[in-house]
């Protein structure tokens, strides 16, 4: 049960990025590196919203390369705007069940059942500006997590939000991915959370994307780019 890049080239602009490498489903992978160093570039790839220039994805064998993003394995959660702010919060996680809300009595009561997972039970009904940021974050997550994804990716999701609820945040996605089996990929530049969260971290600076590392021994022993972003 793998991810693959294979010999994956990326293009943004003049930007260049390369990755090749394996993921093995079922980790939670931080990925780590200086800011416009590719990582968002990267998990736009796998979610199919940036066509590579070379090279192939592969995902447990198949590949996804050319596949539609609606059709991908993933879910990608954005730092901020995953909401739609004219929708409650209970209509933006219907969302993840049917893009149409056209829910039945059963997915309605799923809704409810995630709301209450991510602790917002009773604030279906509050649209995204009555939502703090932390909430609304939540939101999106409980979205996430009815779609049932095997991939969770997510792009600094928690960068606005205080140390504490961060930490609460990042338990409550650990835990979810745990129980559902799926695999993170998520981009922080804390040290700290990548400890707090991954088991590995993926290393991407200077246009390429490193194979996933034990997040202990990478950040006990950092090479020197790795140290100069971190400024240690
Ligand atoms: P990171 O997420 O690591 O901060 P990104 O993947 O967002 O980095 O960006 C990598 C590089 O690609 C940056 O140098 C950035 O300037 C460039 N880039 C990102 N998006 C675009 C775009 N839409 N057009 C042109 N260049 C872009
Ligand atoms: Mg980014």
């Amino acid at each position: 049960m793998t991810i693959t890049f294979d010999k994956l080239e990326l293009r943004q602009g003049e930007f260049s990025l390369t990755a090749d490498l394996q993921i093995e489903e079922g980790h939670k992978i931080a990925l780590l590196g200086p800011s416009g160093g590719g990582k968002s570039t990267l998990l736009s790839a796998l979610a199919g919203f940036n066509t590579p220039q070379s090279g192939r994805i592969l995902w447990r064998g198949e590949d996804i390369t050319g596949t539609h993003p609606a059709q991908r394995p993933v879910t990608l959660l954005f730092q901020d705007h995953n909401l739609f702010p004219h929708l409650s919060a209970a209509q933006n996680i219907g969302l993840g069940l049917r893009p149409d809300l056209k829910l039945s009595r059963a997915e309605h009561d799923t809704v409810e059942q995630a709301l209450e997972q991510v602790g917002l039970k009773g604030q279906g009904a509050k649209r995204p500006a009555q939502l703090s940021g932390g909430q609304q974050q939540r939101v999106a997550i409980a979205r996430a997590l009815l779609r049932e994804k095997p991939i969770l990716m997510l792009d600094e999701p928690f960068a606005a939000l205080g140390p504490a609820l961060k930490h609460e945040m990042l338990d409550l996605v650990g835990a979810i991915v745990d129980a559902a089996k799926a695999t993170l990929l998520m981009v922080t530049h804390q040290p700290e959370d990548a400890l707090h969260i991954s088991d590995q971290t993926l290393l991407i600076a200077e246009g390429k994307a490193h194979a996933p590392q034990d997040t202990r021994t990478l950040l006990a022993n950092p090479p020197l780019v790795l140290r100069n972003y971190l400024g240690t």
